[in-house]
């Protein structure tokens, strides 16, 4: 029996979690706080800026919503940038990506407080992962982390494969994976675009996270027999004139091979959203310096 592993559900238990440490935090007279600078029409931004306020105000972290208008300059969203990183009322801080094309989306993160960088996506915050003592770990490779441990998977000696090298999520995913300590101390292969013969890579798999934004590249003859498919893609494709939601894994045939596979939608999708919110609850007891007891998620 393949295991369809549930990431709506380990999603509300982490939430649930985190819930006694935001509490902790309002009651000593600090309210976590997120702010989201948004400078995109894109549709599909003001839904994940729209999701990222929601999970905040349901778990009592509050919120910031701040728009800039598409044609403002870069210099104005430097200066939005530098006023939260000086409010004090503000722990958490996102540029919603993509920005305008005329606005650099590498100085954009490199102007954010690494401190309130809850993305983690920051040089400083990037180096000290690599360094191997992280301070926010980036949401989507962290949520993956989290779901294994709390599926029961061991990464311990196992071969991991990551296919994708981005840096929000394949870089990220492979640090994790071959780091010391929990969730970690896989011996892990990345691939990309140039790498011979990915089946046969894949194939190796005894964890295989796929990352790369190609709707159904990974089909069940890529799988070993009972390997673990963590499937991170978010593709829209049309079939049949119909506009379908796919990942980067064939679901069908994969499932009939694969010991343990994620879903999606449903699967590392609402992981990422709520280590968002760790990260945003985090940011506030190192911010306050309360001790919010934060559950120990950092697997
Ligand atoms: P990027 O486009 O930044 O990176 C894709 C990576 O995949 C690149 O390293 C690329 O290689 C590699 N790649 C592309 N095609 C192939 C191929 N045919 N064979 C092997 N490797 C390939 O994407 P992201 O990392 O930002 O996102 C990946 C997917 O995950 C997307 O579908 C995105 O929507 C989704 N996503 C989902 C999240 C969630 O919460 N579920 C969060 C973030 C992203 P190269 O470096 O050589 O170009």
């Amino acid at each position: 029996m393949t295991d369809i592993i549930d990431g709506d559900a380990i999603a509300a238990a982490t939430r649930d979690e985190l819930s006694g440490a935001v509490e902790t935090l309002a009651d000593a007279g600090h309210r976590p706080t997120l702010a989201t600078v948004l400078m995109s029409p894109d549709p599909a931004s003001e839904t994940y800026i729209a999701m990222k306020q929601d999970d905040c105000e349901e778990l009592g972290i509050g919120t910031r919503d701040i728009r800039l208008d598409t044609d403002a300059s870069a210099e104005a969203l430097f200066e939005t940038i530098d006023e939260l990183n000086e409010d004090d009322s503000v722990d958490g801080l996102l540029v919603q990506s993509p920005v305008p094309d005329r606005v650099d989306y590498r100085e954009v993160v490199e102007r954010l407080d690494p401190r309130k960088d809850v993305d983690g996506f920051h040089p400083e915050n990037i180096g000290r992962l690599v360094a191997g003592y992280p301070r926010y770990k980036p949401c989507t490779p962290h949520g993956i982390q989290r779901m294994l441990a709390a599926t029961g998977i061991d990464t311990a000696g196992a071969h991991a494969v990551v296919i994708g090298r981005s840096r929000i999520v394949g870089k990220p995913m492979a640090n994790l994976l071959f780091g010391r300590g929990p969730g970690g101390n896989a011996t892990t292969t990345v691939c990309h675009s140039h790498t011979d013969d990915l089946a046969a890579k894949t194939r190796q798999a005894d964890i295989l996270v796929a990352a790369a934004g190609v709707p159904e590249l990974v089909d069940g003859s890529m799988i070993q027999e009972g390997a673990v498919v963590v499937d991170v893609g978010i593709n829209r494709v049309q079939r049949e004139g119909e506009s379908e939601l796919v990942g980067d894994v064939e679901f069908e045939s994969a499932r009939e091979v694969a010991g343990a596979i994620t879903p999606v939608p449903g699967g590392v999708g609402p992981m990422t959203r709520a280590m968002l919110l760790y990260n945003t609850t985090k940011a506030a007891s190192r911010q306050s310096g309360i001790d919010a007891d934060l559950p120990a998620l950092d697997v």
